[in-house]
């Protein structure tokens, strides 16, 4: 089986930046690209990326490119591409994803089918099958997935499983909540130290607040989970279980954190209670309802990051003029305060009433959003 792949890890539109700095700190040369970064490693690096990535979707292993203009183009060069390395006989592997974009191949569908028709026939010639009798794939799953981007075609197994953004400890999640990776990207973004104090006004499941505490704590965002990975025969458990180890010797759990979350919501709280203590934070996090209006700290330097409705989710447009307005009127007094608003309403600076020091697109899922930055004025406690 092979020892060093070729791999990716992709993100969210904006965010790419982000994971290729993760992986950059991990000690990983890599390469930044629209919607993914490419780097290399063997299965440690598979299991470190995997368990440590905070801001990326999935790793994925990229079996091979190829020009396929045509479904000819496409066989030949999916049946080229070394899978026997890859798939042991019995595994399962559901093509399981196509994705074609302005290309001359573009039935997703057929891409699928042909994929697959490619790895079986080549999987059967190795194995020394016969053709036209099936192989059984009762074993490990390897998911497959083909993306063929103006006529370059990219044929990946994916590592991960399910996506990197469940990290496994949300029991509920109320009506809006932000990805997990998503939030961690902009705990990452902003300037939060574990040494500031953080708040989330509207802090619904808790995600902010969850991230903000794994992030200080240095705690593996995937410790509490699995990996497809894990499950393949060829992969040795004893170097995944030192990557684990490992982690958990990394974590910090003495280190002192001041991370409050508030919400109008009370089943909300709950709601976030719940989920801090399933990943193990329920005493480092504080969470109480209160209304965003009502924050008053004599802290300084502090971060606050609020994802709060917007028109097209939870609130109507009335009630989000008048909760924007009150929250820049809330906020105004924290001067040394840093602020990260997170709404896809075009005109918050108007409603809030300051204009961003900084704005950054991002995507929550499919809706276009802006990450709104207020840097807060750095000052000594004594020139206060
Ligand atoms: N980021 C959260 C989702 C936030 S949705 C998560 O990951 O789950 C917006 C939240 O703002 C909702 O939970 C809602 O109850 C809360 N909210 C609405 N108006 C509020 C107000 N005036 N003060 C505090 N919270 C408010």
């Amino acid at each position: 089986m092979k020892q060093t792949f070729n791999l990716i890890a992709t993100a969210a539109a904006g965010l790419e930046a982000v994971v290729g700095r993760e992986i950059k700190d991990l000690g990983i040369e890599r390469q930044v690209e629209n919607g993914r970064v490419r780097f290399q490693g063997d299965i440690t690096t598979v299991a470190q990326t995997n368990l440590w990535l905070r801001a990326a979707d999935r790793i994925k292993i990229v079996v091979g490119e190829f020009p396929a203009r045509t479904f000819e183009e496409l066989f030949q060069g999916v049946f080229a591409l070394d899978w026997e390395n890859y798939l042991p006989l019995g595994a399962k592997f559901p093509v399981a994803k196509a994705k074609c974009v302005r290309s001359k191949l573009h039935n997703e569908p057929s891409v699928q089918a042909i994929t697959k028709k490619a790895i079986v026939k080549k999987l059967q010639s190795y194995f020394h099958r016969p053709e036209g009798v099936p192989l059984q794939e009762t074993g490990a799953e390897f998911r497959i997935e083909i993306s063929i981007h103006k006529n370059q075609a990219m044929v990946m197994i994916d590592t991960t499983g399910e996506s990197l953004f469940k990290r496994g400890y949300r029991t509920d999640k109320g009506g809006a909540p932000i990805k997990e990776n998503m939030a961690a990207a902009i705990i990452m973004l902003s300037n939060w130290y574990p040494d500031k104090p953080f708040i989330d006004p509207t802090c619904g499941s808790g995600t902010f607040c969850i991230e903000a505490a794994m992030i200080g704590m240095n705690i593996a965002p995937g410790f509490n989970r699995d990996f497809a990975f894990e499950a393949w025969p060829w992969v040795d458990k004893e170097l995944v279980e030192a990557v684990r180890e490992e982690a958990d010797s990394k974590a910090n759990y003495d280190i002192e954190l001041d991370i409050m979350g508030t919400d109008i919501d009370s089943r909300m709280i709950e709601v976030a209670k719940n989920n801090a203590l399933e990943a193990g934070l329920a005493d480092v996090i504080k969470l109480k309802q209160m209304r965003l209006q009502d924050l008053k700290t004599d802290k300084i330097n502090g971060v606050i990051i609020s994802n709060p409705p917007y028109g097209e989710r939870l609130l109507d447009d009335k009630a989000v003029d008048i909760l924007y307005n009150e929250m820049g009127q809330t906020f105004a007094p924290l001067r040394t305060w840093s602020k990260f608003i997170l709404t896809s309403d075009e005109n918050f600076e108007q409603k809030y009433g300051t204009v961003a020091d900084k704005k950054r697109k991002l995507y929550n899922g499919t809706l276009r959003v802006d990450l709104y930055q207020y840097f807060g004025q750095r000052v000594k406690r004594s020139e206060m």
